[in-house]
């Protein structure tokens, strides 16, 4: 059984176009796509819209050249490419919360080039480590509530922000209990069925990815994998969804333990904590978040907590995924290397493409993994 529900997190995944165009058909509610995981997507289940991450497919991208330049990261080319080619046609309408300028770019271009009813760009500060952030996001977030209700045509009221709450933050609760089995010296589910359940929440209502999450908490206790976890392993990066990447390295003699991608435990770490103020809470949320390092200033504190997941998690080395032309991640490499370094957990950089070169990458990953079972010590 436990095998059938990590089977749907994957269906879900690999037919998430087919899934949503059901949902619509089924429910005749709005769609909206967004970009990064810095949309309150608690604001929108209270306005009863299913918010689904863009993403993109891996597919070497052929028709982003003349909208974005081509020395943006590859999610914001690969996700625009899904847009051009017609994938994401069943939006509604897409929205992006502040993060970085590629993805802000990303968003304009879609915003004028790929046909949608409503666009709508919240600007999420990036000194989140000041006093400020939290009352001017509450501000902000309640223009956004505004403009959706124009455009729903209906008041967004508290006991529906209470349901957008209950709703997300149960599903970020349920998941990290799936976390702490990665914890186990024989952890009861590899880092890409960890990955494929994050990921898929992404991508469903997450009422129905709940339910399925919580099946599974009753049935992995029994849960024996019959593999050996060989080396612990972190994974650290921005948006990670490449599976295969993840695939190859586990059959490697490896395990991810834990991750730290917005794709994984930086999307579920925090939750809201409920208040008679529900925009404010919300807020807050999204202020005290572990940080994307485009937000990570002056105190590097995603880096402290990248350290913190390692100890719990007893990883023995990280790999870096450095996604190419990605500024606000690459900055943070040193200061990631010299932490990490200091609770002897070495890391190993790879700079990450549309497409990832594996043949280079083997090789490279399995000296790192020589070096972790001591034949050799580089660092
Ligand atoms: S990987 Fe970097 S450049 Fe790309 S969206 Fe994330 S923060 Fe922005």
């Amino acid at each position: 059984m436990v095998e059938e529900i990590f089977q749907k997190f994957r269906d879900w995944i690999d037919n998430r176009h087919e899934y949503a165009k059901e949902w619509k058909e089924k429910t005749n509610r709005k769609i909206i796509g967004y970009f990064c995981t810095y949309v309150p997507e608690e604001i929108l289940y209270a306005a009863d819209i299913l918010p689904v991450r863009i993403l993109g497919s891996h597919e070497p991208p052929t028709v982003t050249e003349p909208y974005i330049f081509a020395m943006f990261c590859h999610l914001c080319r690969d996700s625009l490419a899904q847009g051009l080619k017609g994938k994401f046609d069943y939006l509604d309408g897409i929205v992006e919360g502040q993060s970085c300028l590629h993805l802000r770019q990303t968003f304009n271009a879609w915003r004028l080039h790929i046909p949608v009813d409503y666009a709508y760009y919240i600007y999420v500060p990036h000194s989140v480590q000041t006093p400020h952030a939290t009352p001017y996001l509450t501000q902000e977030l309640a223009k956004f509530k505004h403009s959706l209700e124009e455009w729903i045509g209906r008041k967004v009221t508290d006991s529906d922000l209470d349901r957008g709450i209950r709703t997300m933050n149960r599903n970020r609760e349920l998941m990290r209990k799936i976390y702490e089995y990665r914890k186990l010296d024989n952890p009861k589910i590899t880092g890409l069925e960890a990955m494929e359940m994050v990921l898929s929440s992404q991508m469903v209502d997450k009422e129905e990815h709940s339910k399925l999450v919580e099946q599974l908490l009753r049935e992995l206790p029994n849960r024996k994998l019959n593999r050996n976890p060989g080396t612990r392993l972190m994974i650290i990066g921005s948006e990670d969804d490449d599976r295969i990447f993840m695939q190859n390295v586990e059959n490697l003699g490896a395990t991810f333990v834990i991750d730290e991608h917005c794709t994984g435990s930086r999307y579920l770490w925090n939750n809201v904590s409920p208040s008679e103020d529900r925009l404010g809470a919300i807020a807050e949320r999204y202020v005290d978040r572990v940080p994307c390092p485009s937000k990570d200033w002056p105190e590097f504190t995603r880096v402290k907590h990248a350290v913190n997941l390692a100890q719990e998690f007893k990883a023995q080395g990280a790999l870096v995924i450095q996604n190419k032309f990605c500024d606000p991640h690459g900055i943070e490499i040193p200061p990631l290397k010299e932490a990490l370094k200091s609770i002897g957990v070495p890391i190993y950089p790879l700079e990450f493409d549309v497409t990832v070169p594996w043949g280079q990458f083997r090789t490279r990953v399995e000296a790192f993994l020589e070096t972790l079972t001591g034949l050799e010590d580089l660092f």
